[in-house]
């Protein structure tokens, strides 16, 4: 099921290491010295700690540039980082904030030549081919994924279906009469859509979909095992944020060892989130990523609060690009309950080993007493099981208990009938965050 290894740029995917080194160090210099004129708060930021583009020799002098954070972005709402007038862009995208005001981001047209290469990289080092027809299921609009997908697809020549997220059954009508082999969507929808495929009577066999480029939520090995199960397709992830154009800052290889750094537009690095010290090849941090192609809207040590690490090691595949840890446990995700740090990636982890439930879940917190109570409800997979009252209890008590052995915190377990969640088409609702509401 695997599919063959593929290039997209043969040449720069398979680059000598010391050569990588040698055109980040050209770029890099260059990217100095465009921001210092163009961008007055990098201007400031360099002056601060004393560096000019002319003093600007080797790579780790990088290491001396303060970092720039989303804050500062927020600070500078909505063009006040980007490098170019507004009138050399062609085109916005934002995502939300948690927080009022959106993060604008913005492309030149080479931008977006280089963000389509980018994203033409990741599906064809994925498995993609110009003979893929590819559905994408991902909402358009100012998200970068439909998009970044849409245009990156293109470019290697495959037919795209800008299906746009919803529609379920639609989606599924297209799919089969198209003949769709390939599909652009959040886990959660990928799994929702075969659920729908199945109501209607249809199996995997009724579609062609060998392979899913899945993203914009996390994806827990047991998650992407059910998917490629459901489907008969071969899954892989890509990591990406529009502040650093969109998708196509990494992806995996058809080996998934990692995702593949694209080293020829962007720098990475892993520092200690608390101190900001940088951490070594292994140790797991921030990712911190400096753009080298970026025109309209460059960043310079970009803390992105994901957490990973980094791998210089050769991979099968014949690349030569680092690789990152899948991210699984965004530091934005992290919930802290009765004072333990929780990810929802590690309870999706336990919910999904278990055979009687299925991986459809929420994670509800609430307050009592000023005490943070969690809360998980899961679907049973065989309504007939809520009136077997004692195979009931003891499956409860099954997921209470693994649960407790991964976490370390007691957990209300409420089993519930199947389809009793909500389903979205775009990221799914996984928590429930009711503490503000203190109840006593
Ligand atoms: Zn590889």
């Amino acid at each position: 099921m695997r599919p063959e290894v593929r290039f997209y740029q043969k040449e720069l995917e398979t680059m000598p290491r010391d050569q990588i080194r040698e055109l980040q160090l050209t770029k890099l210099k260059k990217l100095i010295a465009y921001v210092y004129e163009r961008v007055p708060f990098y201007k400031e930021r360099l002056d601060s700690v004393g560096m000019t583009p002319e003093k600007f020799k080797s790579l780790d002098d990088l290491k001396e540039i303060p970092y720039t954070t989303k804050e500062d972005i927020r600070d500078h709402y909505p063009f006040g980082l980007f490098a170019v007038p507004t009138g050399d862009l062609v085109r916005i995208h934002a995502s939300s904030g948690t927080t009022g005001k959106p993060t604008v981001v913005g492309y030149t047209k080479g931008d977006l030549d280089t963000w389509s290469d980018l994203v033409a990289r990741l599906a064809v080092a994925a498995g993609a081919t110009e003979q893929d027809i590819a559905q994408i299921c991902f909402g358009y609009g100012l998200f970068t994924g439909a998009l970044g997908l849409h245009y990156g697809l293109e470019k290697i020549g495959a037919t795209v279906i800008p299906a746009s997220s919803g529609n379920t059954e639609k989606q599924l009508m297209l799919m089969q009469d198209l003949g769709t082999s390939l599909i652009v969507a959040t886990p959660s929808y990928a799994l929702y859509m075969s659920e729908v495929a199945r109501d209607l009577g249809k199996t995997k066999d009724d579609f062609k979909i060998r392979l899913g480029l899945l993203g914009s939520e996390g994806c827990t090995p047991e998650m992407r095992e059910k998917l490629e199960e459901a489907w008969g397709m071969f899954v892989t992830d890509n990591y990406g944020m529009s502040e650093l154009f969109g998708p196509g800052v990494a992806g995996e290889c058809v080996f998934r060892c990692g995702h593949h750094i694209a080293e020829d537009h962007y720098i990475p690095e892993v520092i200690d989130p608390k101190t900001g010290e940088s951490l070594n090849e292994g140790e797991k941090g921030e990712l911190v990523f400096t753009t080298l192609s970026k025109e309209a809207f460059p960043l310079l040590r970009y803390r992105t609060r994901d957490l990973s690490t980094l791998d210089y090691s050769p991979c099968a595949c014949g690349r030569t690009m680092a690789r990152m840890a899948k991210v699984n446990d965004r530091a934005d995700n992290m919930l802290k309950i009765k004072g333990v740090n929780v990810f929802p990636s590690q309870i999706e982890s336990v919910l999904l080993t278990i055979e009687q439930i299925s991986p459809n879940y929420q994670i509800v917190l609430t307050s009592k007493n000023y005490m943070d109570q969690l809360e998980v409800r899961v679907e049973v997979i065989d309504s007939t099981l809520l009136e077997r009252f004692a195979e009931l209890e003891a499956l409860q008590q099954n997921v209470r208990h693994k649960l407790h052995t991964v976490l370390g915190i007691d957990a209300k377990v409420t089993l519930l009938s199947p389809r009793s969640i909500e389903r979205t088409a775009g990221k799914a609702k996984r928590i429930v965050d009711q503490r503000g509401k203190n109840t006593i």
